[in-house]
């Protein structure tokens, strides 16, 4: 077992949930995963909300997450970390993106974009349009990363070896929006830092904006945590929970009900004897047993 502490570099997890509604199935495995992982290493915790996506966001979805991960045990370690409350820090970013004059006003639509990089044949490739183009400050317009065709190459402890260049996947991308909010990339690499986070263990769907965070951590002279993408949650026809469905599931059962159905998922099953344990019981047993491996590779589970 890896229970080891490395005291060089202690292990600092975290759940960043985004408060657009309740905490589903699929999130919830992430918190019950992260949570599990990091204390598995004797490491610490902790939680950040991702509510920069202000038109998105659901009132009382917040105490609602946090609620729940109060009442499975699921603690976390210090203060929980709000994005809407570190934008000085996302411009800080930007100015020093800026100043090595990486970034560029995009004054396109997304209509513009959908035909351009259709008639190109790379559909959600950034054509480059406003690459060389002085737009004047006036006109609302986004703030593009220029992008280099730099395989950014890394070790998914779940998923294996991942490459990608990022210039041809998604060409030069947003890193503050048209409507002026920073964007999740940004945001995400800027709070991992500050947090001190070693490990990132989340859902698979962002297994995709990797690269772009560690072309930006790059750009921004910052260390890399090692990353963890765990499945996404189906139904047993294959298709993705809808928010719905998971939500509702979480919803009408016991807590531990959840944390049980969570921990099958991620293919460390309670014995029958634990059929009525709690939800910190069954979190204690998990963390004694943990291991990722047994995770390998999968992209889905039912
Ligand atoms: N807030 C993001 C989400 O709920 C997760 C961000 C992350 O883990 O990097 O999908
Ligand atoms: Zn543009």
């Amino acid at each position: 077992m890896d229970r080891h502490k490395d005291p060089e570099k202690p292990y600092r997890g975290r759940f960043a949930p985004s408060p657009t509604g309740p905490l589903h199935l699929g999130s919830l495995l992430c918190a019950v995963a992260s949570f599990v992982d990091a204390r598995h290493h004797a490491g610490s915790w902790h939680l950040r909300i991702d509510d920069l996506d202000t038109p998105r966001i659901q009132s009382g979805a917040t105490s609602a997450i946090l609620e729940i991960l109060e009442s499975a045990g699921l603690t976390w370690d210090g203060p929980v970390l709000y994005q809407s409350r570190q934008l000085e820090k996302y411009d800080a970013a930007l100015s020093c993106l800026e100043q090595q004059g990486l970034v560029y006003a995009c004054t396109c639509s997304r209509k513009a974009l959908q035909q351009l990089s259709a008639q190109k044949g790379t559909p959600g490739v950034y054509p480059g349009y406003c690459s060389n183009k002085d737009n004047p400050p006036t006109i609302a317009h986004a703030l593009r990363l220029r992008t280099d065709s730099t395989a950014i190459g890394f070790k998914d402890r779940i998923q294996g070896y991942q490459e990608q260049d990022v210039s041809h996947r998604v060409g030069d991308f947003i890193v503050r929006r048209k409507d002026r909010i920073h964007a999740y990339q940004i945001a995400v690499v800027v709070d991992d830092q500050s947090q001190g986070i070693s490990h990132v263990v989340r859902g698979i769907d962002l297994l995709e904006s990797t690269a772009r965070q560690i072309f930006l951590q790059r750009k921004l002279s910052l260390s890399s945590p090692l990353y963890a993408h765990i499945p996404l949650v189906v139904d047993p026809q294959g298709t993705k929970l809808s928010k719905q469905s998971g939500a509702k599931g979480i919803r009408n059962k016991r807590v531990s009900k959840v944390v049980h159905d969570a921990l099958c998922l991620l293919r460390h099953p309670p014995p029958v004897d634990m059929a009525n344990a709690s939800s910190p019981e069954l979190l204690s047993w998990a963390i004694e047993i943990w291991d990722i491996q047994k995770l390998e590779k999968l992209e889905s589970v039912a």
